[in-house]
């Protein structure tokens, strides 16, 4: 149901001119670690594909141990997708998320989001990721 998936091999659309460079922050989602924690670790402002795949497939012994230690826990990032117009984004999940039925851009019209299943009441919960309404259907 929820629209909130692991991002594990996601890999966004690139433009052009940077084809070949993906920043910190895309390293970072790509290998399932916080942001603070591929910078402390010499994670480069900018890294080719190639150099990503090196350190994902013959990981540093920093990654490697965090990757031991994260067994069985929660993703660091998910990707947040918008029912209506699928935009998506990478984000860190917040411990106050409940799980979302949808998630929709704010800017779109309550009834272009599917309606509620029969017998359930909706909750939206604003300020999910940089522009998602998290809509949560609950029995009543
Ligand atoms: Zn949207």
């Amino acid at each position: 149901m929820a629209r909130i998936r692991a991002v594990g091999a996601h890999r966004p659309a690139e433009r052009l001119s940077l084809a070949e460079m993906i920043t910190r922050r895309q390293a970072a989602v790509r290998l399932d670690i916080p942001v603070e924690m591929a910078q402390r670790n010499g994670i480069p402002a900018r890294m080719t594909e190639a150099e990503l795949a090196a350190i994902d497939q013959n990981p540093p012994a920093w990654l490697a141990q965090s990757r031991a230690n994260r067994t069985g826990k929660k993703p660091v990032w998910v990707q947040l997708t918008c029912v209506v117009c699928g935009y998506s984004e990478a984000a860190r999940p917040k411990k106050w998320w409940p799980e979302f039925t949808y998630l929709s851009c704010f800017d779109h019209g309550y009834d272009e989001v599917p309606p509620p299943a029969e017998g359930l009441s909706r909750a939206e919960v604003d300020g999910i990721g940089t522009r998602f309404v998290g809509i949560v259907d609950a029995p009543a």
